[in-house]
């Protein structure tokens, strides 16, 4: 078993995230300035706009933007 440090149910969530994505159309990664401003304001939002906490799942299993954004970079 793996263990790169990040929780289950956050991998879980963006296994089910980039699911998500293939399944659906018309989302889009928010701008670098408008996440870093949400996560100032200690908010974020899930890819079918859910209101989530920075680094949260939203009540549909997505995971919030910043993760998904971080995991992309590698
Ligand atoms: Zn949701």
């Amino acid at each position: 078993m793996a263990d790169d440090g990040a929780p289950v149910e956050l991998k879980q969530a963006l296994q089910r995230t980039h699911d998500w994505f293939e399944v659906n159309s018309g989302w889009a990664p928010p701008e670098v300035d408008e996440l870093a401003e949400w996560l100032a304001d200690d908010v974020s939002r899930a890819p079918d706009d859910c209101p989530v906490q920075p680094g949260g799942i939203c009540p549909h299993g997505l995971a919030s933007w910043d993760v998904v954004l971080r995991s992309l970079e590698g």
